[in-house]
């Protein structure tokens, strides 16, 4: 099939608009005539410097970022953005207050679980708090605790919680948690610019750019530099603190003081990203983006609504995300192959539940069209009224 036959609601890495892959197509050949492609040139270049310098720029644009933070973009992951966060905060607090803080963390879903484990394996069990896991109070990872239901520590070094969950389909409200007096880290991996933030009520956000942003290779974290350029020497870290010390790759500090290139960065995967920022910047802006999200996922949660007895989302309605959207059938597992086959034949694909919880998941990251959403919500209505 051609591209435009298909409508591709895969949770990541997830569809691009074309134009950008198209003018990413070209720039890999003959980067602005210089006879080579971007993957072929050293980022230490003037063309490389120029791309990050531009994908900077672009974001500082789109988010309204202040000169008090900086941009970090590396090859970590989500995966390694946990382990970075972790070590970045734990020793900005034993810099600033001269004793170990807990890193606390709120769960909501698989992926901050995921990033509390990392916590706890990194830095011990009695360093990491777990101010809240929905799995263990509620049974499942189905709604997000309020503020004050939250057991903060004492002395937390951070709050760490995922601004979307990917698997589970859990998105808190905007600004749920930017009240809370510590400093805040989110992970917005899968809802990154999907939406405007406030940049300046967290100590740092983190997102993997294989969704909304581009190709999978970049990871970009927005950071405080009061918190980057807190110092204290590495031995004194390990010895007098018991904490560990953040590899090279993974010290955001590091790799912040140098731009982002102290080793090679995928400059090529990074020119995608600011192309995708410009296609955003150009479109309206996140304002709108923010808008649509809202309008195509509603779209779709107002059929899972409208046929009960066949389709259900298990998620809370103040917490559902506009991103990835999950829902059961009643028919369980063999009714969902069915429904993933027939939405195959009209080009609806990447609709499969993540692996650990089946069912059916929608993602409906910035690419996705108007037109995709009427043919997937279309076919959802006239495969409940033939059941
Ligand atoms: N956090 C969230 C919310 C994610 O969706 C993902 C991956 O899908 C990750 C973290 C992990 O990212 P990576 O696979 O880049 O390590």
């Amino acid at each position: 099939p051609a591209r435009e036959d298909i409508h591709y609601f895969g949770a990541g890495p997830a569809a691009l608009p074309t134009s950008v892959l198209e003018q990413a197509s070209k720039d890999l050949l003959n980067f602005q005539d210089i006879g080579l492609g971007l993957g072929e040139i050293s980022h230490r270049s003037s063309q490389g410097q120029g791309v990050v310098d531009d994908a900077k720029a672009h974001l500082k644009e789109l988010l309204h970022i202040p000169d008090s933070y900086d941009t970090v973009f590396f090859q970590g992951g989500g995966t390694g953005a946990f382990a970075a966060i972790a070590y970045l905060f734990m020793k900005y607090h034993v810099a600033k207050y001269n004793r170990v803080g807990q890193a606390n963390y709120i769960v909501t879903g698989g992926w901050s679980d995921k990033a509390a484990k990392e916590a706890v394996k990194l830095l011990g069990e009695s360093n990491v708090q777990i101010a809240a896991d929905t799995k263990k109070s509620t049974g499942s990872w189905t709604s997000v605790p309020s503020p004050d239901e939250l057991s903060l520590s004492a002395d937390p070094a951070y709050v760490y919680y995922c601004d979307n969950e990917t698997v589970h389909g859990v998105e808190p409200a905007a600004d749920l948690y930017t009240g809370i007096d510590a400093p805040l880290v989110a992970d917005m991996s899968s809802n990154f610019l999907s939406r405007p933030f406030d940049i300046t009520k967290y100590a740092a956000v983190v997102a993997g750019a294989q969704k909304n942003v581009g190709i999978a290779g970049v990871t970009i974290a927005i950071i405080r530099k009061e918190i980057l350029d807190a110092k204290i020497e590495p031995s004194i870290l390990q010895k007098e603190y018991g904490l560990p010390v953040a590899p090279t790759t993974l010290d955001l500090s590091i790799l912040a003081a140098n731009g982002s290139l102290y080793n090679t960065l995928p400059i090529f995967t990074l020119h995608v990203t600011d192309l995708t920022l410009r296609h955003l910047i150009a479109a309206g802006g996140l304002s709108e983006y923010g808008k649509k999200a809202q309008e195509k996922s509603a779209k779709i949660y107002s059929v899972i609504d409208e046929y009960p007895e066949l389709y259900q989302c298990p998620v809370k309605k103040d917490c559902r995300s506009e991103m990835n959207i999950v829902f059961r059938l009643a028919g369980g597992d063999a009714q969902e192959a069915d429904f993933i086959k027939k939405a195959g034949a009209l080009g609806i694909s990447g609709i499969k539940g993540h692996r650990s919880v089946g069912g059916i998941r929608v993602s409906n990251y910035n690419a996705i069209q108007d037109q995709s959403v009427d043919i997937l919500v279309d076919f959802m209505r006239s495969y409940a009224k033939a059941e």
